[in-house]
């Protein structure tokens, strides 16, 4: 499996998934113009893309997809509720509900949608699995529930949200409403929690965490990274590349054979 992010923070989110003959997004976050500019500075076609699979209904991770896959003519897969809660039309032709739990096969690869805690009405993770290499994408987590955990042991790479920090949000200029939101079960997780996940619970399949989902105001890539060095340094057994993801840019292109 090949794996990049093209856009990611709390403006917008999309990540690139293939294998040898099929291709995935989990997310459209930014414009479809953009989509289609990374995705070529990375060398990848829109001819491999078989799904774009939305995660929940927030602006940030539902920006693109309308004009993306209705101009590419790519399906769309969300939840029956995110799809009435997205509020925007979505041809039929192009259109596919999921549940979450339940197994989605395209081609090779078999992408399991899991329920996170978000402030969102039907809020998915996803496990996304090729031969044997599983990657979890998981953004927009209020706390590392059982589901993250799981999904998070059996993986060989993660996009993993490293929202905030915690003293940035607490001293920062944001309405103490919107602080309490973003620190709560349904909100997002801070980089202190997230380097706990991944110190807790990752296995030693574990090659490449991709942190994710910075807040442009919460926080910084250094900040982000900083928090997870005491990981790496406590986890010393893991051969692990532990990378910032940009909301300006795309990511490499990483492979996990
Ligand atoms: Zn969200
Ligand atoms: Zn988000």
């Amino acid at each position: 499996m090949k794996i990049a992010s093209i856009a990611s923070g709390s403006n917008g989110n999309c990540y690139y998934l293939e294998n040898d003959d099929d291709a995935i997004l989990v997310d459209a976050g930014i414009s479809a113009r953009q989509i289609v500019e990374r995705m070529t500075r990375l060398g990848l076609s829109l001819s491999k893309l078989r799904g774009v699979f939305i995660s929940h209904e927030h602006s940030d991770h539902v920006r693109g997809v309308d004009v993306f896959c209705r101009k590419h003519s790519v399906p769309v897969f969300m939840t029956e509720k995110t799809y009435v809660s997205y509020g925007r039309v979505v041809s039929n032709t192009l259109l596919n509900f999921f549940s979450p739990g339940q197994q989605v096969k395209i081609g090779n690869i078999c992408v399991t949608p899991f329920l996170k805690s978000h402030d969102a009405v039907e809020p998915c993770s996803f496990s996304v699995s090729s031969g044997n290499r599983n990657v979890a994408v998981m953004t927009d987590i209020g706390f590392e529930c059982e589901n993250v955990k799981a999904h998070f042991k059996n993986a060989d790479a993660v996009f993993l949200e490293s929202n905030y920090d915690d003293h940035m949000l607490k001293t920062g200029f944001y309405p103490a409403y919107l602080k309490k939101r973003i620190a709560s079960d349904k909100g997002h997780l801070s980089n202190t929690r997230a380097a706990q996940l991944a110190m807790q619970h990752a296995s030693g399949r574990l090659k490449h965490i991709f942190l994710s989902h910075l807040s442009a105001n919460n926080n910084t890539p250094q900040l982000a990274l900083g928090a997870f060095k005491h990981f790496i340094e406590q986890r010393s057994d893991l051969k692990l590349e532990v990378m910032l993801t940009s909301r300006e840019k795309e990511s490499s292109l990483v492979c996990l054979d």
